[in-house]
């Protein structure tokens, strides 16, 4: 019990210094009144192997972080891609990096005016790229190139004190943390990965705000930078392509071209406003794309997929002067073909997108799932209990899930 009397005495000094008036209202009142001490995490121990559900000690925030009473977690293909042994990752790992919650707590000595914005019992969303905020990139606003959330979390698994917030109740063991380690029935989150979701907004369909959607926005904000009017070509739609899709639509674009092997995705990806689907088994996709622009290529191609051949069929959608925007994680060291002398002739432009910027963008996702414009509920097909998390990333292997799998972890 000596880590809780630590942060006690500092949160029992700040609240005595901050507020005389309510000096038990804040910071570590979850446990002081009584909260678990222990909680439950499902484990990624090595690639091909299945997650485990293991007992951890309950994680303690550090200085500018918030714990959270997790409440939903998508299933994305990035935590798959760690689990089949094709992004290299430390492990064992919490994977999970899609999540929603409750605050519980907050780290000793955070700035009271981020406890301010995050309340005790506020409803809040984490995107999966954790800025640091002090960074090089964080100082210019762009969170989506944190240092530190590339150097310590991506890398080594950890925060940015280089430690996990993750310990085994059985002996003690550090577990490394797939960003905030969100497939556990609680996490530790910088305050900056943080949005605040109102009331109407639902828990278990929010989650997809963290990544599928925050990627897909990135995407077509800060990559794409759409217009109104502008024609698009979605290739691969899972829950990122779905969401580019229907990010598309809210962004006034007029051509809305979908692209995947399965017939049952396309029929969906009609729900999330593609104006045309194209099969790519059946059909030449780029001849498809072409076709349906009159011959021109569309002004931007997404790929949401990390294949190569998906990658030379996206430069090859694209109009002279478009965008072919990658959005897809690829196995490790894979390599992507573009026809050079067209690129530089007809000036096509290749740009990657990983994400979108925590502080400025996930407030604005909120909103567009707040009034509509982003369909949230369309958007999940299927819900997982806890315990179910490893079947929920089989059939997920399997390509069985249309647009997004979320598992609920109440
Ligand atoms: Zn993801
Ligand atoms: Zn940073």
């Amino acid at each position: 019990m000596a880590f809780f009397s630590r942060s006690l005495i500092r949160n029992l000094i700040r609240n005595t210094i901050s507020s005389s008036s309510k000096p038990f209202s804040s910071s570590s009142s979850y446990h002081l009144n009584g909260g678990s001490s222990y909680m439950r995490g499902a484990v990624f121990w090595e690639p091909n192997k299945p997650l485990t559900i293991e007992d951890f000690h309950m994680p303690r925030p550090k200085v500018g972080e918030i714990l959270l009473k997790t409440k939903a977690c998508g299933v994305c293909h990035s935590d798959l891609h760690v689990m089949k042994g094709e992004l290299p990752f430390a492990s064992p790992c919490v994977v999970g990096h899609e999540i929603t919650g409750e605050v519980v707590e907050h780290g000793p000595l955070t700035d009271s005016r981020i406890i301010q914005r995050f309340p005790l019992g506020a409803h809040v969303v984490g995107a999966f790229i954790m800025p640091c905020g002090s960074c090089f990139f964080c100082t210019k606003g762009q969170d989506d190139l944190c240092e530190a959330f590339f150097a310590y979390n991506r890398a080594k698994g950890t925060l940015y004190d280089g430690e996990t917030r993750l310990f085994l109740r059985s002996n003690g063991n550090p577990v490394f943390m797939y960003s905030m380690g969100g497939l556990a029935e609680y996490c530790v989150v910088p305050a900056h990965a943080l949005s605040i979701i109102p009331d109407s907004l639902p828990y278990s369909e929010s989650a997809i705000l963290g990544c599928a959607v925050f990627t897909a926005y990135g995407a077509m904000a800060h990559a794409a930078e759409v217009h109104l009017g502008d024609s698009i070509a979605v290739i691969g739609i899972g829950g990122v392509g779905s969401s580019c899709l229907q990010l598309a639509r809210a962004f006034g674009a007029s051509d809305i071209i979908a692209v995947d092997v399965q017939d049952e995705k396309l029929q969906k990806a009609k729900l999330f406003g593609a104006t045309h689907t194209v099969n790519a088994l059946k059909e030449d996709a780029v001849e498809k794309i072409r076709e349906i622009t009159g011959g021109m290529g569309v002004d931007i191609a997404v790929e949401a997929l990390g294949n190569p051949k998906t990658f030379l069929q996206c430069t090859q959608s694209v109009r002279d002067g478009g965008k072919a925007v990658m959005i897809g994680l690829a196995k490790s060291g894979a390599i992507g073909e573009v026809d050079i002398n067209r690129l530089v002739r007809r000036q096509i432009k290749v740009i990657g997108s990983y994400g979108a910027r925590a502080r400025q963008d996930l407030p604005k996702l909120v909103k567009l799932a707040e009034t509509g414009l982003f369909n949230l509920h369309s958007a999940i097909s299927r819900k997982y209990k806890f315990e179910e998390a490893g079947q929920a990333y089989q059939d997920l292997n399997q390509g069985s899930i249309i647009g997004r799998a979320v598992v609920e972890i109440m």
